[in-house]
């Protein structure tokens, strides 16, 4: 079933979405990339129909005003050009009434869904009484599907006829089944972030797909001790150091060209101002922490991004919030802008590469920005996701 031939005239539609989105201390939205993605789907249903929104918002204990959904409402409309409805609580009486007396062309959302926490439990009840609020399902919540919570996934076998995805949704599938499926090489895969462990399970399944893959960030050093490097203070896993040469083993085997970063920025604490040093990656200073990758290791990384057909971005490779730690992220970004401008299909994912490439206003010079960090991940790991199960289960 298909969002885009849908009869949607005269049917109440119950979507999840993500608007869990960042808010200023005024509980202003700072950032309404999640909204703004989640409109065409929005106005799409209500040109005949009528749209229920349900979101998560945060982690709140119970009910907590600052979590509350209504702080969306004024960037919601305005994205919409519509009045929207707003109904204190996700299930109960309030709810049920204005799901009842929405009239086609018009958006209610419901009060946060993590005010229960029966959410999170994917309680069945719970599932069924938002279910009873619309006749259709559409999940729109990409970041969400790797989730089995009641209104992502237990929701939706209360309407085996009437469940399917939304725009965000499709675009997401369509685009990493691209990256995966149909990707011209070479394949370069850029993995990032603090810790290995975060990313252990994708960088060995990504093994069978990708020509090259670049390590960078903080995982680097785990790397590096587990060869034997100096790595003074910098981020390691020590837990993690046995799995280290199963991955080269693994890489060696499939044919993928591993890069590990060969020299290092290091400072003396993990602070902006702090004093630096440039070292080979195996030899940084007693005391010192590697928090970027040097000019040498940019150089090659870069020219094989700009090798590259097919590019996949996973992770800052140094702590790019200080801006004298974040040469090697911002260089790599514009990279894979290059090589995108040269023909490349480059998809960006996971929050903080995300970031880098909206802190270098680079996201319109990229393929494709996944919405989805943890989601993303598990569904390139190759896992059965419950969101998009549960919409594709007959
Ligand atoms: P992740 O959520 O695992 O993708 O990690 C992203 C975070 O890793 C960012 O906030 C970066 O600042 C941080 N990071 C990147 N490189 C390093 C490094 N060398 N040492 C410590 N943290 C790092």
């Amino acid at each position: 079933m298909k969002i885009k031939n849908y009869n949607f005239t005269n049917k109440k539609v119950i979507v999840r979405v993500d608007f869990n989105v960042p808010l200023n201390d005024k509980f202003e939205v700072t950032d309404d990339t999640r909204i703004r993605a989640a409109i065409p789907t929005i106005l799409k249903i209500i040109e005949t129909g009528a749209v229920i929104l349900m979101s998560h918002f945060g982690r709140p204990k119970g009910r907590e005003e600052k979590f509350s959904l209504k702080h969306i409402l004024p960037t919601l409309s305005e994205l919409t050009g519509k009045k929207i409805f707003f109904a204190d609580d996700c299930i109960g009486e309030e709810a049920v009434n204005k799901a009842k007396n929405l009239k086609n062309g018009e958006i209610l959302i419901l009060e946060n869904l993590r005010f229960y926490k029966e959410e999170k439990n994917g309680d069945e009840i719970f599932a069924g009484k938002l279910a009873s609020l619309g006749d259709v399902f559409v999940n729109d919540a990409f970041g969400a599907v790797h989730r089995a919570h009641a209104s992502t996934s237990i929701i939706a076998k209360f309407f085996p006829e009437d469940k399917m995805f939304g725009f965000v949704i499709e675009n997401e599938l369509k685009n990493i089944d691209k990256l995966l499926n149909n990707s011209q090489k070479p394949f370069t895969a850029i993995m990032g972030g603090a810790k290995v462990s975060s990313k252990i399970t994708i960088i060995e399944n990504l093994m069978n797909k990708v020509d090259n893959m670049i390590i960078g960030g903080g995982m680097t050093y785990t790397f590096v001790k587990a060869e034997g490097g100096k790595i003074g203070n910098s981020l390691v896993e020590n837990e993690k150091l046995d799995l280290i040469p199963e991955i080269i083993k693994k890489a060696e085997k499939a044919g993928v060209k591993l890069y590990i970063p060969t020299d290092s920025v290091n400072a003396d604490n993990f602070s902006n101002d702090a004093k630096t040093e440039i070292t080979k990656i195996d030899n940084v200073s007693e005391g010192m922490m590697g928090l970027d990758i040097g000019e040498e290791t940019i150089k090659t990384f870069c020219e094989v991004i700009k090798n590259s057909s097919t590019i996949l971005w996973n992770g800052p490779v140094g702590v790019f919030e200080m801006s004298n730690f974040e040469n090697g992220t911002k260089k790599i970004a514009q990279a894979i802008a290059q090589a995108t401008k040269n023909g490349a299909f480059s998809l960006i994912g996971g929050g903080d590469s995300v970031a880098a490439i909206n802190k270098y206003k680079l996201a319109d010079k990229v393929s494709y920005i996944s919405t989805g960090g943890g989601a993303l991940l598990e569904y390139i790991e190759g896992k059965k996701l419950p969101g998009i199960e549960a919409i594709l289960k007959q």
